[in-house]
C-alpha cells in the first residue's frame, strides 16, 4: 500500500436533500485528515465542498483549493483553507488540481462533479495519468452511475479493463483503502 499524500475531491456545491450528505463530507475531511492526507478540492465554503474542507480544518489537517477568479464570488472562498490558488478558468482549475493530487474520489455532487470525474477517468483511459480514483457511493448515489458504466460495457463502448479502474465503495475509509492499494492498469491507448 503507498500512501497517498494528497487527494482531491469533487462534490456538491450544494447540501443535497439528505442531511446526511453534509455529516458523510465532514467525516470525509476528518477522515482524510487522521490519515495525513491534504485535501486538495474547488476551494469553495458552499455544500458539500465546504463540509470536506470544514472536516479537515477541524483536525488541524492542510486543506488547498483551487478557484477560477470568476468563481470565486458565486461559490465564496473558504476562508479556513491552509492555501488558495486562484487560476484564470475552469480548464485551469482542473488541471491544477489533477497535477497537485495523488488520487480523485467522487462525493454526491451534480453536473460539475460529474463532469470532473468522468474527466480523470476518461484521462485514465488515455493514459494521461495513472491515479486512482475512486466513487464514494453513499446513499446509493452513484448506483444508476455504476449501471451506466456496466451498460457501456455490456453495449460495446467501454472495456471491462477500463470499467474495473474505478473505486466504488460506501465507506470512505475502505475506499481509501482501496485507492491506496490501487495498482495502474498496463495503458495501451485506444485499446480495443
Ligand atoms: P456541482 O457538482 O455542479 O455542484 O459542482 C461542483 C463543482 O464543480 C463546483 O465547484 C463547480 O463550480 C464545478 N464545475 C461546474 N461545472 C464545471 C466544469 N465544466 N468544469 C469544471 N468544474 C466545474
Amino acid at each position: 500500500m503507498r500512501h497517498l499524500r494528497s487527494i482531491c475531491v469533487f462534490c456538491g456545491s450544494r447540501d443535497g436533500a439528505r442531511p446526511s450528505y453534509r455529516d458523510i463530507a465532514f467525516n470525509t475531511g476528518r477522515l482524510l485528515s487522521s490519515r495525513n492526507i491534504e485535501l486538495v478540492y474547488g476551494g469553495a465554503s458552499v455544500g458539500l465542498m465546504g463540509a470536506v474542507a470544514d472536516g479537515v480544518i477541524e483536525m488541524g489537517g492542510r486543506v488547498t483549493g483551487v478557484i477560477p477568479h470568476g468563481l470565486a464570488d458565486r461559490e465564496r472562498i473558504h476562508a479556513g483553507a491552509t492555501e488558495i490558488i486562484l487560476v484564470d478558468t475552469m480548464h485551469t482549475r482542473k488541471a491544477r488540481m489533477a497535477e497537485l493530487s495523488d488520487a480523485f474520489i467522487a462525493l454526491p455532487g451534480g453536473m460539475g462533479t460529474l463532469e470532473e470525474f468522468t474527466e480523470i477517468f476518461t484521462w485514465a483511459q488515455l493514459g494521461i495519468h495513472g491515479k486512482p480514483f475512486g466513487l464514494l457511493n453513499v446513499e446509493g448515489f452513484y448506483d444508476p452511475f455504476v449501471q451506466m458504466l456496466d451498460h457501456m460495457v455490456a453495449e460495446g463502448f467501454l472495456s471491462a479493463h477500463d470499467r474495473a479502474m474505478v473505486c466504488v465503495h460506501e465507506d470512505i475509509a475502505a475506499l481509501v483503502d482501496m485507492l491506496s492499494a490501487w495498482e495502474p492498469p498496463a495503458t495501451t491507448i485506444w485499446r480495443h
